[in-house]
Parts: C-alpha cells; sequence; structure tokens
C-alpha cells in the first residue's frame, strides 16, 4: 500500500541533481540543508508522473511513465519538493518495542515495560489503571519477544473470527496463515488459502473483524463485486467504516516494531 500525493506544489527548490542514474535515485538538495532521496519507479502503466510515500520505511518514490525522460522526472520531482518535505517531516517515526514505549493491542495503548526477574516470558495486566505489557529475560531479547507474542495473540484474535464469518458462509478456509506484509491486509488465493497480516492486532476490533470478514466473504465471491459487498455486510455490518479507518491509519501500524 502506498500513500498518493496530490502534487499540486507551485514551489521549486533552488538546486537539484540527479545523483545516481544507475540506481534510479534522484538526490535532491535544499538550499537550507535537507536533502531528499527519490526513488524512480518507471512504468508500462502509469499515464502521468505521480509522487508517493511508501507506507512501510517512509521512502520518497517517483512513478514514471516509460516514455517521460529522466529530465522531466527530475524536473517534477524538484518542483514538488517542498512538498515532499514538509510530508516527510511530518510523518510520525518509527516505535521501537523498548521499555516505555507504547504500543496499540486492539487499538487500546499498551506501555512495554521490562520485567528482568519476572517469570512468563510476556504478560499484559492492568496497573494504575493503564495496560501494560511485561517482559522478561535478557533486554537485548525484548524487542522479539513482543514481536512473537503479538504475533501469537494476532493468530488468536484473526483464526477464530476468520473461520467463524467463512462457517456463516458455508465454507472453510483451507489454512489460515498469519505474515508480517507490508503492501496487503489480507488476502484469498484460489486454494482457499487465507493470509493476514499480523498488524491487524494493532488495530481496532472492529477493523480486524472487518478484514477477517472480507477475506473470508472472497471463499465465495473472488472479487469486489455488489455480491460480494453485500456478504460483507451480513457478517459484520457496516464495512466502509472500518475500511476507511484501514485507509486512514493503517500505514501508522507500519510504524510498531
Ligand atoms: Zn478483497
Amino acid at each position: 500500500m502506498v500513500n498518493q500525493i496530490a502534487c499540486e506544489d507551485p514551489e521549486q527548490w533552488d538546486r537539484c541533481f540527479l545523483a545516481d542514474l544507475h540506481s534510479n535515485k534522484i538526490l535532491i538538495q535544499a538550499p537550507d540543508g535537507p536533502q531528499l532521496v527519490v526513488a524512480l519507479r518507471f512504468s508500462k502503466r502509469a499515464k502521468r508522473m505521480s509522487l508517493q510515500i511508501e507506507t512501510a520505511g517512509n521512502n520518497a518514490v517517483l512513478v514514471v511513465p516509460d516514455e517521460v525522460p529522466v529530465g522531466e522526472a527530475e524536473r517534477f520531482a524538484c518542483h514538488h519538493a517542498g512538498w515532499l518535505a514538509r510530508n516527510l517531516a511530518c510523518r510520525p517515526g518509527p516505535v521501537a518495542f523498548e521499555p516505555g514505549a507504547e504500543t496499540p493491542i486492539l487499538g487500546v495503548p499498551h506501555r512495554i515495560q521490562h520485567c528482568p526477574e519476572g517469570r512468563g516470558g510476556v504478560w499484559v495486566d492492568s496497573k494504575n489503571n493503564s495496560d501494560v505489557i511485561s517482559v522478561s529475560g535478557a533486554p537485548n531479547h525484548l524487542a522479539r519477544r513482543v514481536t512473537d507474542w503479538l504475533r501469537r495473540r494476532a493468530r488468536d484474535e484473526i483464526t477464530p473470527r476468520a473461520r467463524t464469518h467463512a462457517h456463516r458462509l458455508n465454507r472453510a478456509a483451507a489454512r489460515i496463515s498469519i505474515r508480517d506484509t507490508t503492501s496487503r491486509w489480507g488476502s484469498c488465493s484460489s486454494r482457499g488459502i487465507l493470509s493476514f497480516s499480523w498488524r491487524l492486532v494493532l488495530a481496532p476490533e472492529r477493523v480486524l473483524n472487518y478484514v477477517c470478514a472480507h477475506e473470508a466473504a472472497h471463499l465465495v465471491e473472488m472479487n469486489h463485486s455488489p455480491v460480494f459487498w453485500r456478504l460483507v455486510e451480513e457478517l459484520v455490518g457496516d464495512w466502509q467504516e472500518p475500511r476507511t479507518w484501514l485507509r486512514l491509519n493503517g500505514a501508522k501500524l507500519h510504524r510498531y516494531g
């Protein structure tokens, strides 16, 4: 998934130059210091140039129709550099899993706490009205332990919901897999394998539940036709709200870990 940027910035940065033709990257140097790297992605299908910021990794990408010369792409990138710099700057940075950091579970903020003396790996409890993820063991294993735990939690939340939705449609998933995908929240293969991103466990429950229903409905309809959306509605009611939530907030879920 990428965030599309409307390119209507009249600003022009003073200097810009092509840094490395071989790696298809444009380096833009602002007069007052900041430097932007814009990756060029040539495309047969693109009709016009568009600047995008990738969901995972905060990378700027300029999609360029095949027939557009590099010089023109360079001018386009420079023309929109101010806009791009502001958008990259206001994007929230990554949140590492470390003591004191906060991560949502089913949309509810949880603070991470290291309990070196504790037993039991990772566990969740409430302290002073706030939810805490406690992690035992050596500090250098903390991040991995939290990630592993969240992935297991994702499986525990997603699997029964997906199975229940499929069952209501008189279908059964061949397999349900939980992955770390950056481009999709869920997918359904023609063989009936449902795949989900573990990061859905960070989203509010209604959003996670909607994606489970969406993929289960693909076991009946392998498309996004009105019939498909009616099935999703039968399963979860209003699907537009969680779908919009995911569009607006999904990128933020990639900040964690
Ligand atoms: Zn779909």
